[in-house]
């Protein structure tokens, strides 16, 4: 039986190694490369405190005033705003309280064996030194950031995350680097970050094809089926045999569900990070600023500074500004 997986980003590498771990005969498909997608370029956190449902009232009320912010955490391409809105129509249905707390009982249970499962992982695969020890440190310049940010502390009590509060002078304790501005921090000891994830995905595809799994680069455009699936079509005419796909395309995993009759109401959220090589500075941990949306990790090739988000669909250019502002 074959297994053929589609996307070598870090989703579907980890899936490739472990089926063919398990007996499994697992082709890995992409046509960008391994780890050429969002798995190259994100912010390098095992976020494990960060499973909180976006569509909460308390943030996409604030997406108006984002938008109008030009440093702010999200941007909207004006043309993409009509296609935009039958996802946004669902997104808002999907703050309802009872949906929320699902939502948060469903990706609690995800996060809390996420740091287990990524030791037992890298242990196995002998990829342990891809992975920091220290936590992240979620920084309040005052009591009012703090308390704007308390929905997200009280979701981590009532699931039992560890986390603990420090003072400014305590979180300058564990990075000496904080500006003084910085009065008050939570420790989640738990989170962690990758020296580089795009080396980690290559490393795992590594083990993956030293097991006997195959790895072949080629673009998804179709699939052969009867009643089940039985082969995946590339753009280039191939066409490879399949008993079982797993689609982990990562943003474009929406399109390859409609091409499977099975549509997903998957929207496109890009990124942007900027990478500082020569910071001038040393930190150990990553670090949140809420009341401003972003994230700054240490990496091995730097510090990588991220939050903005933009939704506009596939165009392949990206809006430079957006990197900039963060
Ligand atoms: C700026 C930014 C920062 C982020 N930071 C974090 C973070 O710190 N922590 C976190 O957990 N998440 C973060 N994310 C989310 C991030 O997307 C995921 O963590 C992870 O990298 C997604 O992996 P993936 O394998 O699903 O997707 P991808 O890495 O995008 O992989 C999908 C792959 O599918 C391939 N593909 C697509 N279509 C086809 C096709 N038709 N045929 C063949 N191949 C195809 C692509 O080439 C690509 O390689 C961030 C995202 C962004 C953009």
């Amino acid at each position: 039986m074959t297994t053929v997986i589609i996307g070598a980003g870090i989703i579907g590498t980890a899936i490739a190694h472990d089926l063919q771990r398990r007996g499994r005969q697992v082709t890995l498909l992409d046509r960008a490369g391994i780890g050429r997608g969002a798995s190259y370029g994100n912010m390098a956190s095992i976020a494990v405190t960060e499973f909180m449902p976006a569509s909460r009232p308390s943030v996409w009320r604030q997406i108006p005033g984002w938008m109008l912010d030009p440093e702010g955490p999200v941007r909207i391409r004006p043309g993409y705003m009509p296609r935009l809105i039958p996802w946004f129509a669902r997104f808002v249905a999907a703050s309802r309280p009872s949906r929320l707390r699902r939502l948060e009982e469903q990706g609690a249970a995800l996060c809390q064996r996420a740091l287990g499962d990524w030791q037992a992982l890298l242990a196995e695969t002998g990829l342990q030194d891809q992975m920091t020890e220290e936590g992240c440190l979620s920084l309040y310049t005052d009591k009012a950031e703090f308390h704007a940010d308390r929905e997200h502390i009280e979701i981590l009590e009532r699931f039992g995350f560890p986390h603990q509060r420090l003072t400014g002078a305590e979180a300058r304790d564990l990075e000496p680097e904080l500006s003084d501005r910085i009065g008050l921090a939570v420790l989640f000891a738990q989170n962690r970050s990758l020296r580089d994830p795009y080396r980690l995905v290559t490393g795992l595809a590594d083990r993956f094809a030293g097991l006997g799994g195959q790895i072949i680069a080629g673009e998804v455009t179709g699939f052969a089926r009867g009643e089940r699936i039985t082969a995946v079509r590339l753009s280039d005419g191939r066409s490879i045999p399949a008993d079982q796909v797993v689609i982990c395309a990562g943003a474009y995993s929406g399109r390859l569900s409609k091409l499977l009759g099975e549509p997903m109401p998957l929207e496109t959220e890009r990124g942007y990070h900027t990478q500082i090589m020569a910071p001038g500075i040393s930190m150990r941990h990553s670090i949140i600023w809420p009341a401003r949306a972003f994230m700054v990790t240490p990496t091995a090739g730097g510090i990588r500074v991220g939050g903005t988000v933009e939704m506009a669909g596939w165009t392949p250019r990206p809006t430079i500004a957006a990197a900039r502002s963060r």
